[in-house]
């Protein structure tokens, strides 16, 4: 297919390269953060998990080291300027309208037009090199590998961190941060099971490793595709967040099963300590030990939508109502995510295809992959002249 034929089928492919993202995924990431504010004005610390080529951190970089006002922080700043222009000239309105940017003075933006944060780290990691980005610390590793997580901690402390030291078990001294963000994709197998399994295992593995570096309240969010267990992934993820919904974005082809899983206002399980043998994963469920096993006058954990669950040691998920009754869920814990579409739901369908003008000049991508893992065969394929080597004469 060529360049010019997919800016036609895919218009987030041909407005990435207009607007200089180095992919599509960017329009993601973006259209989530219309819906949850998850680039708020308090987020200066984020992980950027499976990031090649890099879309997502370039978001990161341009909205928390730049200053710039994409996204929701965009929109907000034009309904600002829309109801300054409604109201100008109406005194008593002008005063409510003062009083309420001085509440809001955190989404104020300076004479350029950009509002920098201080003290801002991101951290980017992917299988794959990423070329470099202002302000992103690049990291090269796998996301399931235990070993990659001290990595991580190293950049965002920015000093080492001996895996099994003292130091490396005292999490209290380190800055948590306050996004994990994964946009983690296996190269599909087109075995349908076997690919959502996969993507579940990449999910977790991004899970392990937020809850060694988000902050009470921070947020997770990631890739998933849905598959007839989705509902076993949420679960063990409300064991975690306050709340967890499965967004949609505009951007997402609606004929892909791909969706994101938006978890917020993190806190660790009561008495839960993650350890790097026994991660958490598909298989196994949240395992609480057992003087978390209090009773309920004991606890005071908050009830979200009027109910409070945990898990105990024997696996099964015990639901509290709070009106005082207690119900052990069925045997496996199983929880379903409100499900958001987010995005402007009249802006481009990524699953329609529209007419280009007749002088319509396809751009080149951004930034071509820097070392896909297709790289070999490409090479092997040109050198033996052709997809299925020299044609016979
Ligand atoms: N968010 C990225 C962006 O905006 O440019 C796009 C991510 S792309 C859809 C999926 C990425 O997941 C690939 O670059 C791939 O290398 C990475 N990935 C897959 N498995 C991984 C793993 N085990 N560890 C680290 N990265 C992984």
């Amino acid at each position: 297919m060529g360049k010019s034929s997919k800016d036609k089928r895919d218009a987030y492919y041909r407005l990435a390269k207009e607007q200089a993202w180095r992919a599509r995924s960017a329009f993601k990431l973006l259209h989530l953060d219309e819906t949850f504010n998850l680039l708020g004005p308090d987020v200066h610390r984020v992980v950027d998990l499976c990031a090649a080529p890099g879309s997502w951190s370039q978001v990161l970089s341009r909205v928390l080291i730049k200053g710039e006002c994409l996204g929701r922080r965009a929109w907000e700043a034009k309904t600002r300027r829309d109801r300054r222009a409604l109201v100008a000239g109406i005194e008593e309105l002008e005063k409510q309208l003062k009083k309420e940017e001085m509440e809001d003075e955190s989404y104020e933006l300076d004479d350029e037009g950009l509002r920098p944060r201080e003290g801002v780290r991101i951290v980017a990691v992917d299988l794959q090199p990423i070329a470099p980005l202002e302000g992103v610390e690049r990291l090269v590793a796998d996301i399931t590998h235990a070993g990659t997580i001290p990595k991580i901690l190293k950049l965002l402390d920015g000093e080492e961190v001996v895996q099994g030291t003292e130091e490396a078990k005292d999490e209290s001294k380190r800055q948590p941060v306050d996004l994990v963000i994964s946009d983690g994709a296996p190269d599909v197998t087109g075995l349908h099971d076997l690919d959502i399994y996969i993507q579940a295992q990449l999910l977790f593995s991004a899970l392990n490793l937020a809850i060694r570096v988000l902050k009470p309240g921070g947020k997770f969010v990631a890739k998933m595709f849905r598959g007839k267990d989705v509902d076993l992934i949420y679960a063990q993820l409300r064991c975690f967040f306050g709340k967890v919904t499965c967004a949609k974005p505009r951007s997402s082809r609606a004929s892909s099963l791909e969706a994101f899983v938006v978890c917020e206002d993190f806190q660790m399980p009561k008495g839960f300590k993650p350890e790097e043998e026994l991660p958490l994963g598909i298989g196994g469920q949240v395992r609480l030990p057992k003087r978390d096993q209090k009773t309920r006058a004991e606890r005071s954990e908050a009830f979200v939508d009027g109910q409070r669950r945990s898990v105990r040691e024997d696996g099964v998920t015990v639901i509290e109502f709070e009106n005082g009754d207690e119900e052990d869920e069925a045997a496996e814990s199983r929880w379903i995510a409100p499900f958001v579409a987010c995005g402007d739901l009249s802006s481009w369908d990524a699953d329609a295809t529209y007419h280009l003008p007749s002088d319509h000049v396809s751009l080149d991508p951004i930034q071509p992959p820097t070392n896909p893992p297709y790289k070999k065969a490409l090479e092997e394929r040109r050198r033996k002249g052709g997809l299925y080597g020299k044609t016979k004469k």
